[in-house]
């Protein structure tokens, strides 16, 4: 049996989003003293599924797939199905500033000849998707944009807008900042196959939502012994030779080791000292591109699913029929730039919807403001140029008593939930190990 005071730990996990519950469980099955941080008064993170607009909806992480191996082991091992998102008998899309109207596959085949061509060299750069520094030519691009690779593609002008939209829909952000080599290694966690890629983070929701997977995940942690500590902000982690101190305004808590899953976009608000090395101080002021938005909206009348694909740079550029209702549906929204729109707004939520659809009426709409958010700060992490190079891999080494995990610094779905629990299970099998060793 430990030793260990109360307010003593084998390990002190920052967060308790997906990475963390996950850590916190497979440690406390290990039979460590474990105890959980987390600012906020629940757990989920950035995924937090909520009764909105009549219904169940998602404000955050929505969509998982067998493609995703480590959250699909884990609804497995819950007994967790999925739900599939309706068929979209309607697609509308813009070609040359021209609103087309087809059917699905109409759009798909819209967008194929750029996709497949910006995915060609996936398997070249990125032959193992798990692995990303398989192949250290893959190096040498990372100073490209997804724009700057688009620019030296043979398409015509209307090829390569479509194409921005798509990336810029798939990193929530900018395309002219976020990185070819993130492209790369999205696509090659799916077999290169853009279309697979598409379908796997848009087509199946965790049934019940994704907050029934971590509450079965956080009562396992909680069953094996973990403690949870809810409502307290780390502000502060000290490490040195002699162990961890974790500091919140409320308490000082002491381990042997630390985890930090909080997004890049909040770690720089947290003191550390020694300090942060460079490459990871570097990715913090770097930051990732996924700054978007996402909202709800329902829309009155037809209530057939449709998807509709605006311009790259449109406050929302990408709008899909998730629900129908009665009277209407409820369409998911997204967009690159959450300062080009305010969500609290109708007016505005209306204005953006209608871009698309010139004759919606918004009825309602929700959503969750995560750029704002303290401690989220960012949508799904999309690595901007440079990370690749000078950060990645010092990230995920960590340093000693200190580790990184979550989703964004995942090494293969990184960004998604799948990323999360992947890094958390390698973050804490490796600290098992080392303990083993030492
Ligand atoms: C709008 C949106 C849509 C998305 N869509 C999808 C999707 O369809 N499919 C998919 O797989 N993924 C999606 N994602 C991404 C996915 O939700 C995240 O990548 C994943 O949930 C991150 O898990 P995490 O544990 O790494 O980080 P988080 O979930 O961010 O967990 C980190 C935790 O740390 C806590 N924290 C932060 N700072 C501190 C501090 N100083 N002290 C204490 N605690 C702190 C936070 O409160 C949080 O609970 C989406 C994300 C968003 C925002």
């Amino acid at each position: 049996m430990s030793t260990l005071q109360d307010d003593e730990f084998d390990t002190i996990i920052i967060g308790a989003g997906f990475a963390g519950l996950t850590a916190a469980r497979d440690l406390a099955q290990a039979g460590q003293q474990v105890l959980v941080v987390e600012a906020r008064d629940r757990i989920g993170g950035r995924t937090w599924h909520e009764s909105r607009l009549g219904t169940g909806l998602e404000l955050g992480g929505t969509w998982v797939h067998w493609t995703q191996p480590y959250v699909w082991r884990e609804l497995n091992h819950y007994g967790i199905g999925t739900v599939p998102s309706p068929e979209f008998a309607t697609a509308i899309w813009f070609e040359d500033g021209e609103r087309r109207v087809g059917d699905f596959n109409d759009l798909l085949q819209a967008l194929d000849p750029a996709c497949t061509a910006f995915a060609a060299d996936t398997r070249i750069y990125f032959p193992q998707g798990f692995e990303p520094f398989t192949n250290p030519e893959a190096g040498e691009l990372d100073h490209l944009t997804v724009d700057d690779r688009i620019n030296e593609l043979d398409l015509t002008e209307a090829q390569r807008n479509l194409l921005r939209s798509f990336w810029s829909l798939n990193f929530n952000g900018s395309t002219a900042v976020g990185a070819y080599t993130q492209a790369l290694r999205w696509l090659a966690v799916a077999n290169g196959d853009w279309k697979i890629m598409w379908e796997a983070c848009a087509s199946f929701k965790v049934d019940g939502g994704t907050g029934r997977l971590a509450d079965a995940i956080f009562e396992d942690a909680a069953h094996n012994g973990a403690r949870f500590d809810f409502g307290e902000k780390v502000n502060a982690v000290e490490t040195s030779s002699a162990g961890a101190i974790v500091i919140t305004p409320s308490h000082t808590y002491r381990s042997d080791h630390v985890i930090s899953t909080v997004p890049l976009h909040t770690l720089g608000a947290i003191r550390f000292s020694p300090e942060l090395d460079a490459p990871v101080y570097g990715a913090v002021e770097r930051g990732q591109t996924g700054l978007g938005t996402k909202v709800w909206v329902k829309i009155l009348g037809d209530p057939t699913p449709f998807v509709a694909l605006g311009e790259a740079d449109w406050p929302l550029n990408f709008l899909q029929g998730e629900y129908p209702v009665d009277g209407g549906i409820i369409a998911v929204g997204f967009g690159p730039d959450a300062h080009a729109l305010d969500i609290e707004d109708g007016d505005d939520v209306a204005a953006a919807v209608r871009r698309l659809l010139p004759d919606a009426e918004v009825a309602a709409f929700t959503g969750h403001d995560w750029v704002s958010d303290e401690f989220a700060g960012e949508t799904w992490a999309m690595h901007a140029v440079g990370h690749f190079t000078e950060s990645m891999s010092a990230i995920v080494e960590g340093r000693e008593r200190l580790r990184f995990a979550g989703a964004d610094v995942a090494l293969g779905w990184g960004g998604f939930i799948d990323g999360a629990i992947e890094s958390a299970t390698q973050q804490a099998h490796r600290l098992l190990s080392d303990e083993v060793a030492s």
